[in-house]
């Protein structure tokens, strides 16, 4: 799935989830307990050379130095909204750039990161897929992000509690680098996430939302559904095309049946593209079978190079109600960032613009 990642010749350090240390140490010849100083010092002292890990033999570090790289992230500019979100443009290695979101909440900080480097999908409404795939991202260059968000927050003694992977990218087609992100983040002895404080997010890639099901997490999954039938979503999303409604809606199934948990379906609000009350009935009837589900109402955020336009207040209650009325649980999400280009592409968008 997706196109091949940043091939180099040595793998980041955080490209390796614990049970990868582990075995690591173990063919290098050093003692097992070696594995949780070295996560130590990546997640929770949060140092970003190895000369820093100075309880580690010299010859261990040159070993670290020899086979591994960090993370180069450079800030090429960071937005502060006044509702407190910070979005961040960094760039890479070798110099894509790629955005990454903080936003504080009444229960914490979240964080939402990126899982390639632009985006196939073509969804119609989203700047990030202007200008395609670049790449995969490597596992660590979404760990990265976390880590370097984590690292501004310690100075003011907060933590980041949960994490959305909702930004730039089908992180069902960059799939393998995801789960290992995923393993990374939950694990205890490091950044130690709470599963359930994560939310993964697919425009509907079918065979990974399977797969995924079967993997035993607690993560949370949502499915950017945006219309209640095929020929509709067809239109806003080509990926419908490839992995039709009434698949996407058997593999749902299919997951809550095995998972025991419910999935969030993320809906932006076209303009009297989507946003109907027929649109809210049919949705209704189509999540029926599906008690645990939950709607999420996005107004959609304005995309210059983009024609929708935004659903007055009094239709996206009305929309709501009927989603109620037909007992689907159905939010509207509290819009962040609005003024710093909060839709997920925009900034870099206007970054590629300006380099040409
Ligand atoms: S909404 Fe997500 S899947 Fe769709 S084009 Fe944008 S980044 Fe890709």
């Amino acid at each position: 799935m997706g196109i091949k990642p940043y091939e180099k010749d040595k793998p980041f350090v955080y490209d390796l989830n614990w049970d990868e240390w582990q075995s690591w140490v173990k063919e290098n010849g050093e003692s097992a307990f070696r594995a949780g100083q070295i996560f130590d010092w990546l997640y929770i002292k949060r140092v970003f050379s190895f000369d820093e890990m100075s309880n580690l033999p010299k010859a261990l570090r040159d070993k670290l130095k020899d086979q591994f790289e960090f993370v180069t992230l450079s800030e090429i500019t960071k937005y502060q909204s006044q509702d407190g979100t910070v979005k961040f443009l960094f760039e890479l290695e070798d110099k894509n750039a790629i955005e990454t979101v903080v936003m504080k909440h009444n229960y914490g900080n979240s964080i939402c990161v990126t899982t390639q480097v632009g985006c196939r999908v073509g969804c119609t409404f989203c700047a990030s897929t202007l200008g395609g795939l670049k790449r995969d991202l490597r596992p660590g260059e979404i760990v990265a992000q976390v880590v370097k968000a984590q690292k501004l927050l310690d100075e003011t003694g907060e933590r980041i509690s949960s994490i959305v992977i909702m930004g730039i990218g089908e992180p069902f087609e960059n799939y393998e680098a995801t789960m290992n992100f995923l393993r990374v983040m939950i694990h205890p002895k490091g950044l130690n996430i709470g599963q359930r404080h994560i939310t993964v997010s697919t425009s509907g890639i079918v065979p990974n939302i399977y797969k995924f099901a079967d993997e035993n997490l607690q993560v949370n999954l949502a499915i950017s559904i945006h219309a209640p039938n095929d020929a509709l979503r067809s239109k806003l999303m080509p990926v419908n095309r490839r992995f039709p409604f009434v698949d996407l809606i058997e593999a749902c199934k299919y997951y809550i049946a095995k998972t025991g948990r419910r999935i969030t379906f993320e809906y932006a609000l076209m303009g009297e593209v989507n946003d109907q009350p027929e649109h809210a009935e049919e949705l209704a009837l189509v999540l029926k079978d599906m008690p645990l589900s939950h709607v999420n109402l996005i107004p959609v955020n304005f995309v210059a190079e983009r024609d929708f336009k935004r659903t007055p207040r009094d239709d996206i209650f009305t929309f709501q109600r009927i989603l109620e009325k037909g007992k689907i649980n159905a939010t509207i999400r509290r819009e962040q960032g609005s003024d710093i280009a909060a839709a997920c592409g925009q900034l870099r968008a206007k970054h590629m613009e300006s380099s040409k």
